[in-house]
């Protein structure tokens, strides 16, 4: 059985960055530095150690696993994937979720990037304790310092360096640690395995001085006994500005800086010491609250047991694996939880605690602990798992519904079923991709949250299910509501032989704020209709709204209220009442001035300047609204809110437009009102392909 980990000693971290920031490569030498059997600086031949790692690298170090874990000075550290594109905020989001805390990687060169800002801004909403780490060092025109203020203006954080480079670009070698006051080599000779500690060089000494000095006086700020102690003396030690820094940066005060270079085996190590000393382990955090009954989860191992599925992942050699984050109690292999999500009691098969290189079967998991586990059938990303005699709700992730469609065909017909295993797998580990069938047209439609989401899960069918498909053109998920309130009575009545049919309903329809969904209330009294009818009532409604009346798209933000009506002791059914109340929602539907709505993305555009003109006319060309321009390094960063409809081809267009120089990235904001004329447009067309009436 695996040792209980000390809850102390666990660090659940992700690491967040822009694409390119170099993520893969900072992940890879986490866990080549740590969480070997081997001790560092055991193996002295440079060139052997060259191989092995190079074979690693062949065998692959799986950092592409939801969350790996590892360990480094005595401290179990697990790395939970965040991925890099703004476009999927929802990964970012679920992974911000379950993590408690960060390394915000940036590009020595670079800096800031408009998507690093995004997610930083993302992981402030969830209170993650963040250190950030400055790689790339060794890139011509890498500059530390530029980079730390740029942290310091655009994010507005509190950034603090705690290392200063020694060199840049090819003479970077190593750093000086402000704590301990010393220079610290990385051995080139040796992957960086290895690395010493020397005295700072005379020429290097003014420079650490000055900033070990910054560094004293943010910690000083931090507590009145500190800045008492440092007005006196000048100085602190170095546990004292140890223990404070990780006070500070627990309470988000302080943003600790590192800095290296991943590709050249520099500066990781100190990294990891950083996450260690001052990332906040399980239980230093607020405890979790409950969405219903609003008590707390502490995080200890006797407490009852609560864990949140946040990924889904379908393996080839095990199947579906469960990644789970336990909040509170313990769970053993092999035994019974509870969905608490969906009421089904589950079995947990195995636990695995997952490595770079290799799987460890665990008996239990504790609180604190992230792993996967297998044998869970109809758990879903973001339910909650728990004790069925002590059932506990966690707060569920919420996943907006997918707002673009396109049809899907194999190439090769004999591939009809691998493209329905695939799809359904793929949808299994995605909550925000979803797979259906039109009966109208015969065609398998896949929807996602945007082009490129769609993109990825046809490349995904082909790499990983050996299904090369060929997709239709993409379809905007449109959705209707109403803009005004209408009531009024409908009567279902038929008389043809046998039994008749009878249910009289009264409805009352009233717009709800967008996002606010269906809301229905029962307000009949003295029996009107009996109360085994209600429900029929509300089924009708739904199916109602399934398919508007405007143009057949789903019914949005809507309450329905049922205040009066009548039945027949004989001829009243479910069926009749089903069919009043779907049929009475349609007519007073249509008297509620109908609208449609579609969804609208926020949209980033960095662009050289020569190229302002046609990006902006791009934007307002596609009905879309320009918010902001801003400079960012040399580049304008221009934002501002389009609808999807009018974004399709847009990567093609404006690399056209910018001789491939500009980029941009968008993601689903929020649904809006199409302007009258084409809403009619759209309608019509929609009814007569689809001949609703
Ligand atoms: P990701 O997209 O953030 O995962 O970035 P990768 O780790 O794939 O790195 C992107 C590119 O930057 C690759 O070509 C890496 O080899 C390179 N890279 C990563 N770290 C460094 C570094 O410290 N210095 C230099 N010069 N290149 C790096």
């Amino acid at each position: 059985m695996a040792a209980k980990t000390d809850l102390s000693k666990v660090r659940n971290i992700g690491i967040m960055a822009h694409i390119d920031a170099g993520k893969t490569t900072v992940s890879e030498r986490i866990l080549f530095y740590s969480g070997k059997t081997h001790k560092v600086g055991e193996v002295h031949d440079g060139a052997a150690v060259m191989d092995w790692m190079e074979q690693e690298q062949e065998r692959g170090i799986t950092i592409t696993s939801a969350a790996t874990s590892t360990t480094w000075k005595g401290h179990q550290i697990t790395l939970i994937d965040t991925p890099g594109h703004v476009d999927f905020t929802v990964e970012v989001e679920r992974s911000l979720r379950v993590l408690d805390g960060a390394i915000a990687l940036f590009c020595a060169v670079g800096g800031v990037q408009p998507q690093s800002e995004k997610v930083w801004y993302q992981s402030e909403k969830y209170n993650v304790p963040k250190l950030a780490f400055i790689n790339k060092m060794d890139r011509v025109g890498a500059d530390f310092f530029s980079v730390v203020e740029q942290i310091q203006q655009e994010l507005g954080a509190n950034a603090v360096p705690v290392v200063v480079p020694i060199g840049k670009e090819d003479d970077f070698r190593g750093v000086i640690d402000l704590v301990t006051m010393k220079a610290i080599y990385y051995d080139e000779s040796n992957s960086g395995q290895t690395y010493h500690e020397e005295d700072i060089p005379a020429e290097k000494m003014e420079k650490a001085r000055k900033w070990r000095a910054n560094l004293v006086e943010k910690c000083a700020e931090q507590s009145d006994e500190l800045l008492e102690k440092f007005l006196e003396e000048g100085d602190l030690t170095a546990d004292e500005i140890q223990g404070i820094l990780r006070r500070a940066t627990i309470a988000r005060r302080v943003v600790p800086v590192y800095c290296g270079s991943a590709f050249k085996n520099k500066g990781v190590q100190r990294l990891l010491d950083g996450v260690v000393c001052c990332l906040p382990a399980p239980n230093e955090l607020p405890p979790v609250i409950c969405e219903r009954g609003g008590h707390q989860l502490e995080p200890n191992t006797e407490a009852p047991f609560a864990a949140l599925a946040f990924k889904i992942v379908a393996d080839k050699h095990m199947g579906k694996l469960t990644y789970m984050r336990v909040y509170s109690g313990s769970i053993e292999a092999g035994t019974n939880v509870y969905n608490s999500t969906r009421e089904k009691r589950q079995r947990i098969g195995r636990l695995l605690r997952m490595h770079a290189n290799r799987q460890e079967n665990i008996d239990e998991a504790h609180a604190g602990d992230i792993v996967a586990v297998v044998g869970l059938a109809d758990t879903k990303t973001g339910d909650t798992l728990c004790m069925e005699d002590k059932p506990i709700y966690l707060e569920a992730i919420e996943f907006p519904a997918p707002v673009i469609s396109i049809s899907i065909v194999p190439e090769s017909r004999n591939d009809n079923e691998k493209l329905g295993e695939g799809l359904r797998r793929l949808a299994d580990e995605d909550p925000t991709f979803t797979v259906s069938f039109d009966d109208e047209t015969s065609e398998t439609i896949i929807s996602g949250m945007g082009e490129l989401h769609l993109e990825i899960i046809v490349d995904r069918l082909r790499r990983e299910f050996g299904v090369v498909a060929t997709v239709g053109r993409p379809e905007v998920a449109y959705r209707e509501t109403a803009t005004t309130s209408s009531e009024g009575p409908y009567k279902h009545v038929k008389q043809s032989g046998g039994r008749g049919q009878f249910a009289h309903v009264c409805l009352r329809l009233e717009p709800l704020n967008p996002g606010e969904g269906f809301d229905f209330v029962n307000e009949i009294k003295g029996g009107h209709i009996p109360s085994e009818y209600i429900p029929s009532v509300e089924k009708g409604v739904v199916k109602g709204m399934l398919s508007g009346p405007y143009a057949g798209y789903p019914v949005v933000d809507m309450r329905v209220a049922l205040y009066d009506g009548s039945y027949h002791e004989v001829d009243s059914s479910d069926f009749a009442f089903q069919t009043a109340g779907r049929a009475g929602f349609k007519e007073l539907f249509a008297k509620a001035r109908p609208q449609l709505l579609e969804p609208w993305m926020s949209l980033e555009v960095s662009t050289p300047e020569d190229y302002m003109g046609p990006v902006s006319s791009s934007i307002c060309q596609r009905r879309g609204r320009i918010e902001s321009m801003n400079d960012q390094h040399g580049y304008k960063l221009v934002r501002g809110m389009v609808p999807l409809s009018e974004m399709f081809g847009y990567s093609n267009a404006l690399r056209t437009m910018t001789q491939g120089r500009a980029t941009f990235s968008m993601h689903f904001e929020h649904y809006e009102a199409v302007p009258f004329a084409l809403a009619e447009e759209i309608a019509k067309k929609r009814r007569e392909a689809k001949k609703v009436n």
